[in-house]
């Protein structure tokens, strides 16, 4: 069974389509990765899966369960979490701070059953600061655990966001342009992480990317999309080598 099944997704805003009939499925384990052009409704389809937009038509199925109707929170607490293009961190907090933050993202009760229950709470507080250090471990990022966001260097807050991510302990993670603004040799580290998501921690990658060098190195599918329709879909060379695929990036 297809971890996600988007069918059929659409919305407009102000008259214009953008997101159009969109379809695609991703399995289990795969990167999975959207391509097209700037305006091309990409981050749309993100914010229509992540629920912070209401799709005017189509469905979104993971793990077997339809969500399209669900609240963004829910969709959280079901194991989907994603980066924005425009990182969203607390710059005035630390990246500890930011990374537990993310982790609440899962949480399941509310203040007033945290206070009956306090010795529950503090277990599960030390259960969150335990996860949260295994993915500081994972992405490296102990140099600047205890560092304010607003000081860190761009590349690095790029890969906070996505240790953010990570510490909803996901099943499926959206990287919304996981690599834009970073150096050759960032993207390339960039690249590695995203094939460790995948190789070690057994994530579902989706993603949406413009560099495609990355995306041809790690995906194992590629959607292309321009005018919030779909123009291709495969293997990234097959993709890439699609005239209607050539066609809309030289159109740009
Ligand atoms: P991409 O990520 O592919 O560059 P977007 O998904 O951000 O493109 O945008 C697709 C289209 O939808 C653009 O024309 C954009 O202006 C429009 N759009 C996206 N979000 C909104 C919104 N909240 N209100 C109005 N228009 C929007
Ligand atoms: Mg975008």
């Amino acid at each position: 069974m297809s971890l996600l099944q988007v069918e059929s997704l659409s919305i407009a805003f102000g008259g214009v389509k953008a997101v159009d009939n969109i379809s695609f499925t991703v399995e289990p384990g795969e990167v999975f990765t959207i391509v097209g052009p700037n305006g091309a409704g990409k981050s749309t389809i993100f914010n229509l899966i992540s629920r912070l937009y209401e799709p005017s038509g189509g469905r979104i199925v993971f793990d077997g369960r339809d969500i399209t109707r669900l609240p963004a929170h829910d969709i959280a607490g079901l194991g989907i979490a994603r980066t924005f293009q425009n990182i969203e961190l607390f710059d005035h907090s630390s990246v500890l701070q930011n990374l537990l933050i993310g982790r609440h993202a899962r949480r399941t009760t509310s203040w007033h059953e945290d206070l009956l229950f306090l010795p529950k709470v503090r277990r599960a507080e030390r259960e969150h600061r335990r996860i949260v250090e295994e993915v500081i471990d994972f992405l490296e990022l102990a140099a600047y655990r205890d560092k304010l966001i607003a000081g860190l260097p761009y590349g690095v807050r790029k890969l906070v966001e996505i240790a953010r991510a990570l510490s909803s302990e996901p099943r499926l993670i959206l990287l919304d342009e996981p690599a834009s603004g970073l150096s050759v040799e960032e993207t390339q580290d960039m690249a590695w992480w995203i094939e460790d998501m995948q190789k070690d921690l057994g994530l579902t990658v989706l993603m949406v990317e413009h560099d495609m060098s990355l995306v041809s190195r790690v995906s194992d599918r590629v959607l292309a999309v321009a005018e919030g329709r779909p123009l291709a879909l495969g293997r990234p060379d097959e993709v890439q080598a699609d005239p209607k695929v050539i066609e809309a990036y030289l159109g740009q």
